[in-house]
């Protein structure tokens, strides 16, 4: 069976939260209208400056909440080449990290409370956190079940190849941690390569359409798909959530399952506890 999994990261630093909470109505306006779940993943900072927003959402019924740390911290040092040339963005340390991650947790418990199972490493990295199983550690101690944390190329960045698929961090010695790679595109590129290959889009309308278009791929393989976008790019370049409507169609379509990252981790996870 062939998933779609719809994800946000919800990370907009502005004390006054304008961004985020014009974002959540949205959110709820077309993940209701499509009966559609969805699973949110909160900066710490983010949902304290919008605690009744994102608490409303609850009462949806539609959507699961997860960790993006409490401020945005890198977990890998990224170097990046692209068209702009190479970039170093540096990763916390640590200690840092392992702080990021319980302060996000300590504010989803007392806003929502709720302990989430997933992760969305801010940035991505190439591989995931196969190579860091120190990382691994400090989000496994925290109950963190799934992250998604592969979302670059071998050259830091993207896209990544459709058939990079969910995998269990079975080698690092964490064989009930899955990992769910983010394939194709970001959409924090929107705003400068609205435009990438295989041709230049004119629209959000048109990129919607060339994405729903790998659907079909996916849904041949039995593979997944994981839409990612961010509460900032979302107001800013898809206001009306055209990608998500047309994403959710097509994979409906398709006769693929539209569900949340949870959902998919506990029925990845269940034929392996009955082993
Ligand atoms: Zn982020």
């Amino acid at each position: 069976m062939s998933w779609l999994l719809l994800g946000y990261d919800v990370e907009s630093a502005e004390p006054d939260g304008g961004v985020t909470r014009q974002f959540i109505d949205a959110l709820r306006r077309v993940h209701g209208e499509l009966e559609a779940p969805g699973t949110l993943f909160l900066c710490g900072r983010t949902l304290e400056n919008n605690a009744d927003a994102v608490r409303a959402t609850m009462a949806d019924g539609l959507f699961e909440y997860g960790s993006h740390t409490y401020s945005h911290v890198r977990f890998k040092t990224l170097w990046q080449v692209n068209e702009e040339g190479e970039t170093i963005h540096e990763g916390g340390s640590v200690a840092e990290i392992a702080r990021e991650v319980d302060g996000a947790n300590t504010v989803l418990r007392e806003v929502l409370g709720v302990e989430p199972l997933g992760l969305t490493t801010p940035w991505g990295y190439y591989r995931g956190l196969g190579d860091r199983p120190d990382l691994l550690a400090v989000l496994h101690m925290a109950g963190i079940r799934y992250v998604r944390s592969w979302m670059r190329n071998d050259r830091d960045w993207v896209p990544v190849p459709l058939e990079v698929q969910p995998f269990f961090y079975e080698a690092q010695g964490f064989g009930d941690m899955l990992e769910i790679p983010m394939t194709g595109r970001h959409d924090c590129d929107w705003g400068n390569h609205l435009g990438f290959e295989p041709r230049r889009f004119g629209s959000v309308g048109e990129y919607a359409q060339y994405v729903a278009g790998q659907l079909d791929t996916v849904a041949e393989n039995d593979w997944v798909f994981v839409n990612n976008q961010h509460d900032t790019t979302t107001v800013r370049w898809d206001p009306e959530m055209v990608l998500v409507r047309r994403l959710v169609e097509r994979a409906r379509e398709l006769g693929m399952t539209v569900g949340l990252c949870g959902d998919y981790y506990e029925q990845r996870l269940r034929p392996r506890e009955a082993q």
